[in-house]
Order: structure tokens, then sequence, then C-alpha cells
């Protein structure tokens, strides 16, 4: 959330002309801008009001900022490990989840238990330690690995 940031950023967030947003006296009212809430960033009040922001702001604010990306950004392959799991069809009628460790771009797969599963966030750094815990081998072209004894 933005710091000090308590009413909606986008400059046509009144237009919404909602009854929560009239304020003033008889005879000089007006819609005025909600308070933001969750939305971009804890910047706008709504989802919608976001989008309109962004649609008019957004390349001004990447062009302003610097931070335009000219080029594909590479992620190496020793920053490329990732966990994930897929649902296993078995002919039996039995059905699980199967857990994995892998780097494509090394071209390891290494199985894992549901509990290493979780025991792991997404980041690189530790599905790349659960890996060299288990133990693996860097053979181009070939998934190997060592078996993973934990249950
Ligand atoms: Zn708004």
């Amino acid at each position: 959330m933005a710091q000090d940031t308590v009413w909606c950023q986008n400059p046509r967030c009144p237009e919404k002309k909602t009854s929560s947003q009239i304020r003033g006296t008889k005879g000089n009212k007006y819609y005025q801008s909600s308070k933001a809430s969750g939305y971009g960033s804890g910047n706008f009040c709504t989802l919608n009001c976001w989008y309109q922001w962004a649609d008019k702001y957004l390349d001004q604010a990447i062009d302003n900022l610097g931070i335009r990306i000219g080029e594909p950004v590479k992620l190496p392959m020793e920053s490329a490990w990732k966990k994930y799991y897929k649902y296993h069809y078995s002919s039996d009628g039995e059905s699980s989840y199967l857990h994995y460790i892998e780097n494509k771009l090394m071209g390891i797969k290494i199985p894992i238990t549901t509990q290493q599963y979780d025991s792991i966030c997404y980041s690189n750094d530790e599905c790349l330690a659960l890996a060299n815990q288990i133990g693996y081998k860097i053979d181009y072209g070939k998934v190997v690995y060592k078996s993973n004894k934990a249950t």
C-alpha cells in the first residue's frame, strides 16, 4: 500500500456518481473521490478505477521511471528451478498428485513427496536447496537424479 494514500488515485473516480460519493450541502452538492482500498497496491477504490488510471497513465509511468523493457528479460539456468505438481490418472482408477522439482533448462526433474512439496515456497533458492538436499547429477539431455528416499 502506498504510504499516505487515502483517496482513490483515478482522477475520474467521482464520475462513477455513486451515492456514497455525494458531499456538500443543499444547493452546493458534488461527487468526490472514494477512499482507496486494496486495488492497484492500495491506490484505487475499485478494479475499474485502477484500469481506468492504467489506460491513461501506465505508459507515462513506465517511461518516466525509466523502466521500460526493450529487450526480453532472461532467466539463466541456475535460476530456473521450480516446483510443480500434476494430476496422475491411474489405470486402476486410483488417481493422485505427483510432485516435482524441475529445472527444464538443465534437463532435471526430481520426484518429491507431498510433504517436501509443501515444505518449500516457490522461490528458486528453496527449490534448489531441496534439490541439493535430495541430490542430483547434471547430465544434459537426460533426466538424472538420485533416488529420493524421503517419504
Ligand atoms: Zn475510484
